[in-house]
């Protein structure tokens, strides 16, 4: 396996407009300085104290993004230097992240993570819980954070119809967020969509953030 030859390859399927996120989770710091090493800055972890633990030990102009499940009693470890949170899918969290970032005097971006995948398990919101955190008092005296767009994962399947009609749905919910949310908020602007098996397909509907994981690092065991 060589990291900066895979690193090239998704690189030259990708347009201009839509950027790598390396998704190194389990993957040991010297494969994260390799793809560092190759030009990659933008890094991928799914645990708050893996991510704690990687950080020290990297160069610090690595934008570190945390794709995973977040519970509220681990924002604390990652709100320090966490660049962007993929997968926020309460007002609960987001209130915490708020709360976090207050404390070390930052603006933390979040995604809002929607469930668009034909699968019970998958976290995420539905287009209705959303709007109601929108448009709660609550969710407007949240001045910490930067809500910059939206984040969902596919059905894994084969079946690539269905994943690209939940790739569509995901970015037509990013329109109607646009629309009457955040018109006049630049910053809302990304689609966070695609991993290793179906990055293209996402890439062809709308996405502006691919995360791959295995198809830069090798499978996970
Ligand atoms: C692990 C993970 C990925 C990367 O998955 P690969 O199939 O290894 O590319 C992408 N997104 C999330 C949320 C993940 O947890």
């Amino acid at each position: 396996m060589n990291i900066k030859e895979n690193i090239e390859k998704v690189l030259s399927a990708l347009p201009e407009n839509v950027r790598l996120v390396a998704v190194s989770k389990t993957k040991p710091v010297e494969f994260l300085q390799e793809a560092y090493d190759a030009g990659q800055r933008l890094f991928g972890e799914n645990k708050a104290q893996e991510l704690a633990t990687k950080q020290p030990q990297l160069p610090d102009d690595i934008q570190w993004h945390f794709i995973g499940h977040l519970q509220t009693n681990k924002v604390k470890y990652i709100a320090p230097f966490v660049s962007l949170i993929h997968a926020v899918d309460s007002l609960k969290l987001l209130a915490e992240i708020n709360k976090q970032a207050q404390k070390n005097d930052r603006i933390i971006s979040c995604l809002l993570e929607f469930h668009i995948a034909d699968e019970d398990s998958k976290f995420g919101l539905l287009m209705k819980d959303a709007e109601v955190i929108l448009k709660s008092d609550q969710f407007t005296k949240l001045n910490n954070i930067r809500v910059c767009g939206v984040m969902g994962m596919a059905t894994y399947t084969e079946d690539e119809q269905q994943i690209r009609k939940e790739f569509r749905s995901l970015k037509n919910i990013f329109d109607e967020l646009k629309q009457k949310y955040f018109a006049d908020k630049g910053e809302f602007k990304e689609i966070s969509m695609g991993m290793s098996g179906d990055y293209p397909i996402a890439v062809d509907e709308g996405a502006t953030l691919v995360r791959v994981g295995s198809g830069i690092f090798g499978a996970r065991y």
